[in-house]
């Protein structure tokens, strides 16, 4: 547990809005009261997973992460350099998302440097505690050389993980080759296992307008908070307590509280500032949580969906951090964009995991089996089916082997897929998971819906930030400089100057 947290602070304080200014003094108040102060090289990490006009409450705003840069300029205690880092959601050029949520010109303002976490050396993480999904894992150069880290999420449920409060903010450290490995019904222990390579002097959560529902685009809430603390478990804690939510049924924030990092119960946490626990959850009275299983989701619309259990039963009998929770993702982007989505899906049935079942599938109705772990067998269309798992075990994938996979690459051959099976009574998509970005190409085939990725004033925009990373990558290459770093490192569970994580 961190030295400083003894026991750990939450600080709930009222915030009316996004007022940099306000939120500068709330954040100055908050460290004074904590006793924090940066030094050394200093990095903050919030919440980027989108932005843009439809993911408008789906990240952290740009006048909270302005205000905790002035707070933390304010208490500069011998800070080394300063700079905001990020991996957006995967696919997408971190620099495109940046740009979308106001980030730039505020970090040019602040002299603040901008890190894009897919274009840093990747560094190898070792890892040795109880439990452990692998031996080790990637993070950013950025990340692994930090003295002093932030860390800077918003208040959101998601459909993966009931909540993304500051633990489940860590899947934003890594690149899209490292963040897809066991990105499945082991989600919450890889989140878990992030927790060992660095933990957060301070964090501070972006609950002024919060997001129910799901995590890319949420149903604003308006909620009045800047919650402050010096502690995950206990922050996470606290902001589940607020909401309804018993901690220890959220599996990424139980583990770490059993590996040491820190407290969840509210009796071992000093809840101070100027709104209550009980005024809190007021304002969150009826908020909307994550986790509502496939099938359930989409009842009464054109998506008929079934699931079975992943592979590795003994785990879960639903994989709630994969191929389902993206659907839902996928279908309300959709939604979003094309307000007649739902009109224009014909009626379709999507199946996951190794389901046994019968599906109710008419004349011309399709089936989609999505991802590796799809099993099925029986009769569509007067034919017989058998669609065979194809799952390949978590232990034949080495990080240090992990491939990227383009967007573009993705664009053709899902696309090509889809145009393949057209006339068919089914499709399969591979993949462990199959991500929202594929589900969407997929589903706005189908349907006919508009397409995201085709939007004619964003492709240019899309484009050259796609191009831009493209060549600070190979830039790299030619200058001799390795993507990927093999450990072991200095930072991890064997760390002498590690911030927190218990071995
Ligand atoms: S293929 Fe999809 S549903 Fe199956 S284990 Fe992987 S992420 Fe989960």
């Amino acid at each position: 547990m961190n030295p400083t947290a003894n026991p750990p602070t939450v600080i709930l304080r009222h915030c009316e809005g996004y007022d940099v200014a306000t939120i500068r003094r709330l954040v100055r108040e908050g460290m004074a009261t904590m006793g924090i102060a940066p030094k050394g090289r200093t990095l903050a990490k919030p919440n980027l997973v989108s932005a843009g006009p439809l993911f408008q409450h789906a990240y952290t705003r740009p006048e909270v992460m302005e205000g905790v840069l002035l707070a933390l300029k304010d208490r500069d205690a011998g800070m080394t350099e300063l700079r905001v880092g990020e991996r957006c959601g995967i696919t997408i050029p971190t620099r495109y998302v940046f740009d979308h949520a106001g980030y730039d010109p505020m970090l040019a303002r602040l002299g603040v440097q901008r890190s894009l976490f897919e274009e840093e050396a990747q560094v190898e993480i070792t890892l040795s505690h109880q439990g452990r999904l692998r031996d080790s894992i990637f993070v950013p150069e950025p990340v692994a050389k930090a003295d002093f880290f932030v860390n800077v999420p918003k208040f959101k449920s998601h459909p993966w993980t009931t909540v993304t409060f500051s633990m489940k903010n860590y899947i934003g450290l890594q690149d899209d080759r490292h963040r897809l490995i066991d990105h499945d019904h082991r989600l919450n222990e890889k989140v878990a296992d992030l927790q060992h390579v660095i933990q957060p002097r301070l964090i501070v959560i972006d609950c002024i307008t919060a997001g129910e529902g799901r995590m890319l685009t949420p149903i604003p809430r308006t909620m009045n908070l800047l919650i402050m603390g010096n502690n995950q478990p206990a922050i996470d804690a606290v902001c589940c307590q607020i909401i309804g939510v018993d901690p220890h049924t959220v599996e990424h924030i139980r583990l770490p509280h059993e590996r040491g990092f820190g407290p969840i119960d509210l009796e071992q946490i000093d809840v101070q500032g100027d709104v209550t626990l009980d005024e809190a959850r007021a304002r969150a009275k009826g908020f909307k949580v994550g986790l509502i299983r496939v099938e359930k989701y989409f009842e009464g619309t054109h998506l008929t969906a079934y699931a079975g259990p992943p592979p590795e039963r003994e785990a879960t009998d639903y994989c709630w951090g994969g191929c389902p929770g993206a659907i839902e993702e996928a279908v309300e982007i959709l939604r979003l964009f094309d307000a007649s989505f739902d009109g224009k899906l014909p009626h379709l049935h999507v199946v996951f995991g190794n389901y046994q079942g019968p599906i109710d599938a008419k004349p011309g109705e399709k089936v989609v089996f999505i991802g590796d772990c799809a099993t099925w067998k029986g009769q569509l269309g007067g034919k017989p089916v058998a669609i065979e798992n194809v799952y390949q075990s978590r232990d034949t994938k080495d990080p240090r082997h992990a491939k990227h996979d383009d967007i573009y690459a993705k664009m053709v051959s899902v696309t090509a897929k889809m145009a393949q099976h057209r006339n068919d009574t089914h499709v399969r998509l591979t993949g462990c998971p199959v991500s929202v970005a594929e589900q969407v190409l997929a589903l706005a085939f189908i349907s006919g819906a508009k397409n995201p990725y085709f939007e004619k004033t964003e492709v240019l925009k899309f484009n050259k930030a796609y191009l831009a990373w493209r060549a600070a990558n190979a830039g790299r290459r030619l200058r001799g400089k390795p993507y990927q770093v093999e450990g072991p490192t200095e930072r991890g569970d064997g760390a002498p100057t590690l911030t927190a994580a218990p071995t």
